[in-house]
């Protein structure tokens, strides 16, 4: 057996259409999706329900995502029941006889009541059904259970005295009315079935189908729902537990729930889990692990003998080394712009859903429109956005609709209002009008199934825009790499704290958190530490347990005081970087206890510089973002500069005039200078002679982000 990559609990309901607001009672589906919890959905009906799990099912399918789903209602009834309705022992045939008899509508009015007259017509004496809201109608139905002997078949089946449910098959109402669901469900699993051609567990072959449909009961965890105690609606809770539960088992212990049941269960299903609630309980409690493999100590690792390495060969090198360290999580659509999107995104409908109007105007038939002065009865009623119009248009004649309204039956084709003339009853317009003029076609800016947003895409405000539209909530996305930033040296003081003979205030680290948090990752704040061995080694290990990556500054060089290369060293992951890199001193890179280190050189314009060029790309691979190279435009140099050959040179520089000027002093000390620019010039790695008007590269500042 293949494992399972989703997994879907669906708390069914035989009621009415539910209120707008979710509420409890109603229909709630619970989801982890390859390893990503969703939000859970609430469906107003089981029609909509209905519709969600086929479009989902086909999503799943097209996506190559192996499905199992749970539903909350026995797929079966206690042996030798069906086959005194209909001849024969295979439930499956009995979902298509209900499904040949339910009748169902979007207000929920159904005739269950009706339908269970007829089965309990199969059998002797009152019942097996009972239970109904008004003692004085269906009278073949019996208000209460007394009396009913339940002689040619069990009132419960096996799975249920196995679950030690308290519900029967044949209570049709007053709670709980497992018999409505029943018959409200059935019938739906059956054309689940037929349409796309999933397996129904245990009753046929699904050890390779795409999508498996199985029983189960949220009675089973209901000691972790018990324990949640928020203001979560309880069945959401419900299929939300109940969901990572699932996906939470081991393969073998998936594996042996869905192979251990009881012998009847072929006739009369089975609960998946049956009296294995403490595993449940256990799966259900434990918050769902996805995490990727931690990077290899031996990541930075330069190819032997390479001195002063060029700086896009070791940015080729880095790109190379990094994968992504961070699990998903699921944010609603309101939280998720900047956020790393975790999986392709498929559009659940078509943008626009339905053909609708464009402008105010007249819709009519465009083939009965031709040459020269037309005139069109005029239909009463009108389509207007969100009411449409629910008739049909006949041919030759029109009707009033207004920009955004769903295109009525009949209609194709829309005529501006300034272009007709109203009046008696009827419409004037002038032909020729070209077929569909002034309509939007169902899906021309996007079709149901086309990938909407692609995995490691860093949501803009549009990108909502867009998912909002083909019908999500709430999206996978991976979570915040979390950046600790230390600094170190013992001259380096807390900033706005009185200060010893000799010392100098932290300017990296405020630099350094405000660069981490506005790339959109939480930051850690491990403070300053002072050269000491010792004391590096412990804020270290503190900054590894709670973070994905560090970013150090100070002491990364080879000298006495530079414990930070010393303590990497010691610990037998340092890399020295040389790089060909003009401000910039050796990068140490490393791994503390399998997190990465960036140690970053002490001086404030290196540190900014290397942050940028080199740390920013790879930790947008560590964010799931992928690598992003910075965007830089050329522009005609401002300044005069020789240069020499042999390393490549960012220029603190702005715009101004059209022309990139530089900051009057290269001295790598000049915190004033980074904070004068907007941005940097980057000058080649070969020699360059600079003059007044000659092209350069200019990266604004604002280019070094994670998109
Ligand atoms: P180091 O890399 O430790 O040799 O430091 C290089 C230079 O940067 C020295 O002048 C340090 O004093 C200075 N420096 C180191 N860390 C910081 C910091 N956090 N803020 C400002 N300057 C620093
Ligand atoms: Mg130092």
């Amino acid at each position: 057996m293949t494992a399972f990559d989703t997994f879907v609990v669906v708390d069914w309901s035989a009621g009415k259409r539910a209120p707008k607001r979710p509420s409890k009672d109603a229909i709630w589906i619970g989801i982890v999706q390859a390893g990503a919890e969703l939000d859970p959905i609430y469906c107003r009906s089981r029609i909509e329900a209905e519709a969600w799990l086929s479009e989902f099912i086909a999503d799943e399918a097209k996506a190559g995502r192996r499905v199992l789903i749970g539903f909350d209602f026995p797929f079966g009834y206690p042996s030798g029941f069906v086959r005194q309705v209909t001849g024969s022992d295979d439930p499956l045939i009995f979902w298509d006889w209900l499904e040949s008899r339910i009748t169902d509508t979007e207000a929920g009015e159904n005739n269950r009541f009706e339908v269970a007259e007829t089965l309990n017509r199969c059998f002797e004496g009152p019942g097996p059904f009972w239970g109904k809201p008004f003692e004085g109608r269906w009278p073949e139905v019996p208000y209460r259970k007394a009396g009913i002997t339940y002689r040619e078949h069990a009132e419960r089946r096996q799975a249920d005295l196995a679950a030690k449910t308290s519900s029967s098959c044949f209570q049709l109402f007053f709670n709980p009315t497992v018999g409505s669901q029943i018959l409200m469900g059935l019938p739906m699993l059956s054309r689940l079935r037929r349409r796309h051609g999933v397996k129904v567990w245990p009753f046929e072959n699904w050890s390779v189908a795409g999508t498996v449909l199985v029983e189960i009961w949220p009675g089973l965890i209901e000691a972790a729902v018990k324990e949640l105690g928020t203001d979560e609606i309880r069945d959401s809770a419900q299929v939300r537990l109940l969901a990572r539960a699932m996906a939470g088992l081991s393969a073998e212990l998936l594996s042996a729930m869905l192979t251990d049941i009881g012998d009847a269960a072929s006739e009369e299903a089975w609960i998946l889990g049956a009296g294995r609630n403490a595993e449940l309980v256990d799966a259900a409690r434990a918050p769902l692990a996805f995490t990727p493999p931690p990077l290899r100590n031996d990541c930075f690792a330069l190819p032997a003998g390479v001195d002063w390495t060029p700086v896009d060969d070791a940015l080729a090198l880095l790109k190379t080394r990094i994968d992504p360290v961070v699990g998903v999580e699921t944010v609603p659509l309101m939280q998720a712009a900047g956020r790393v999107l975790a999986k392709d995104i498929l559009a659940k409908r078509a943008n626009p859903p339905h053909p609708n109007t464009a402008v105010d105007g007249y819709g009519f038939a465009g083939a009965t429109i031709g040459d020269g002065p037309q005139v069109l009865p005029l239909m009463d009623g009108r389509s207007a956005a969100g009411r449409p119009f629910e008739g049909d248009v006949p041919k030759g004649h029109a009707i009033r609709v207004l920009t955004g309204a769903d295109l009525p039956m009949g209609v194709d084709t829309v005529v501006l209002d300034e272009d007709v003339r109203v009046g008696g009853g009827q419409v004037a317009l002038r032909g020729p009008l070209k077929r569909g003029a002034n309509t939007r076609k169902a899906g021309e800016d996007v079709q149901a199934g086309d990938v909407a947003l692609t995995q490691g895409r860093v949501l803009t405000p549009a990108d909502l825009a867009l998912v909002a539209a083909v019908g999500h909530g709430a999206l996978p996305v991976y979570r915040r790499l979390r950046v600790a930033v230390l600094s170190t040296g013992d001259e380096i003081a807390e900033p706005g704290t009185p200060v010893g003979v000799g010392q100098i205030y932290d300017a990296n680290r405020p630099m350094l958190l405000s660069l981490s948090a506005g790339f959109g990752f939480d930051t850690i704040d491990m403070g300053c530490v002072p050269d000491d061995r010792a004391a590096l080694r412990g804020f270290l290990d503190q900054a590894a347990a709670q973070a994905d990556v560090i970013l150090t500054s100070g002491g990364a060089s080879a000298g006495d005081e530079d414990h930070m290369s010393a303590l990497l060293r010691e610990n037998g992951a340092l890399q020295e970087w040389r790089i060909a890199l003009k401000p910039g001193r050796p990068l140490a890179l490393g791994m503390w206890h399998g997190t990465p280190v960036f140690g970053l050189p002490g001086n404030p314009v290196a540190a900014l510089v290397c942050t940028l060029i080199f740390a920013r790309p790879a930790m947008g691979v560590l964010a799931g973002a992928g690598w992003h190279d910075p965007q830089g435009f050329e522009v005609p140099a401002g300044f005069e500069k020789n240069k020499k050959p042999g390393r490549r040179e960012y220029l603190r520089a702005r715009l101004r005039g059209g022309q990139a000027e530089v900051f009057k002093s290269e001295g790598s000390g000049r915190i004033s200078g980074l904070s004068w620019a907007e941005g940097l010039v980057e000058l080649p790695d070969g020699a360059a002679q600079v003059k007044v008007g000659d092209p350069v590269r200019y990266i604004p500042y604002g280019s070094f982000a994670m998109g």
